[in-house]
């Protein structure tokens, strides 16, 4: 069976993690994910036991409770999981890159503080409200609103399809919401809302057609009184802060989705030596293995796709269009091999206690969230002056 791990050129650390997490992928999240996806259960004990190795605090400094690594490991993390278990996988994803890293990267030493050491340590988890059903690819468009009121802000309004956002161990919203306007352009900042603020509701979670595992639900901001202090960051830098972190995000994306589509070559791979038809195993069909083969091509290259960007992300480099090229090839990845691995799995593949079909639910949303396809298209287009 193809390892990227033992073939590539990782450094010795970076491997380690990754064959730890592996492991706890195939010994404690893989026995469960299943009964998870057909409860539509969040799978409180498996995040308590990534809370326990650390991997809510991978890419923080130890002094909030982090473990002193990079975004790099985080994303070797997430491919892990991906592998295994996409609702795994976009609990941690969003609790650290969504979660997280908008406290970490523009929150002042108070707030980082107040915030960051429950955060980095899994047993509390933050959402990202951006989307509003009126504000998706155009994220401008939000109509949350939030008046300053003494020292207070006052916000109204609702978002929409915030994951991680009502779980029993969910504690802070962060929230785009329009404060005013600058020279008739709508003034968009962010905000700190913890949970139990009264007026703030998180409405019935969503019946998603994959990530049964995850937690999705819509919210609603019904005069949320919170304080003038928890405005995250600049006044008026809400939308363009939440960009920098959507542009991270979509790295972290793109390693969930090679770990999905890897996950499906490896199931494949599996198979096609095991089921038999005709007198000989499926894969001895060039058929089946010509599949196979372009399977493992699209996430290998996915997989460069999302290190490169990563890389120029660590080194401070510009880091925009390769993450939107990652983020576009490996979901393109995720679902194509989902796809096709269902197809090795003939109808066995449709049946949703099989790892493929859960990957066949699961892997189309991985084209639409943090920025659907059209959207990356679109930046990269522009990154090249179009
Ligand atoms: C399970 C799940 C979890 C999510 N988690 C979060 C979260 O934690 N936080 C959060 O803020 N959001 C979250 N989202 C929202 C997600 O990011 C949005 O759904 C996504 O950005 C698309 O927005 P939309 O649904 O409004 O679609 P729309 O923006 O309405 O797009 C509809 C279609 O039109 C296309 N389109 C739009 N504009 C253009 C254009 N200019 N050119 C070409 N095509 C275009 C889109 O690509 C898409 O195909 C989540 C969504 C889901 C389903």
């Amino acid at each position: 069976m193809s390892d990227f791990l033992s073939t590539g050129t990782l450094p010795q650390e970076y491997r380690d993690l990754a064959l730890t997490v592996r492991d706890f992928a195939n010994q404690v999240v893989a026995p469960v994910a299943a009964k998870h996806d057909a409860d539509h259960s969040f799978p409180y004990d498996v995040v308590a036991g990534m809370a326990d190795m650390g991997l809510f605090g991978l890419p923080f400094p130890e002094e909030y409770g982090g473990m002193g690594g990079d975004y790099f490991a985080l994303c070797l993390a997430l491919e892990e999981l991906g592998k295994i278990d996409q609702s795994v996988a976009i609990t941690l994803e969003a609790g650290v890159s969504l979660g997280a890293m908008p406290i970490y990267r523009f929150g002042n030493e108070e707030q980082k503080q107040q915030w960051l050491p429950q955060l980095t340590s899994g047993r509390a988890l933050a959402a990202f409200g951006l989307t509003e059903p009126g504000a998706g690819s155009d994220a401008g468009g939000t109509r949350t609103t939030a008046v300053l009121d003494g020292d207070e802000w006052i916000i109204n309004g609702s978002k929409q399809f915030i994951t991680n956002s009502g779980t029993d161990i969910t504690r802070l919203v962060t929230v785009t919401a329009v404060t005013g306007e600058t020279a008739g352009k709508k003034e968009i900042s962010t905000i700190l809302v913890p949970t139990d603020t009264p007026g703030f509701v998180a409405e019935p979670a969503y019946n998603k057609v994959g990530w049964h595992a995850s937690d999705t639900h819509p919210l609603s901001f019904t005069d949320v009184r919170v304080p003038q202090a928890n405005l995250l960051g600049e006044r008026g830098r809400g939308y363009a802060n939440f960009l920098r972190i959507l542009d991270e995000g979509r790295i972290a994306i793109a390693a969930l989705s090679v770990g999905a589509a890897q996950g499906c070559v490896d199931e494949s791979v599996r198979y096609a030596g095991e089921r038999e038809a005709f007198g000989r195993t499926i894969g001895r069909n060039q058929a089946v293995a010509f599949k196979i083969a372009r399977m493992e091509a699209r996430a290998h290259a996915a997989r460069t796709a999302y290190y490169d960007a990563a890389a120029l992300m660590l080194a401070g480099k510009p880091f925009k269009k390769e993450a939107a090229i990652a983020k576009l090839v490996a979901s393109e990845a995720a679902m194509d091999n989902a796809r096709d691995a269902t197809q090795i799995f003939g109808g066995y593949g449709f049946m949703n206690e099989y790892a493929v079909a859960r990957h066949y639910r699961d892997s189309k949303i991985l084209e639409i969230g943090e920025g659907t396809t059209e959207v990356q298209l679109m930046l990269i287009g522009r990154e090249l002056g179009l």
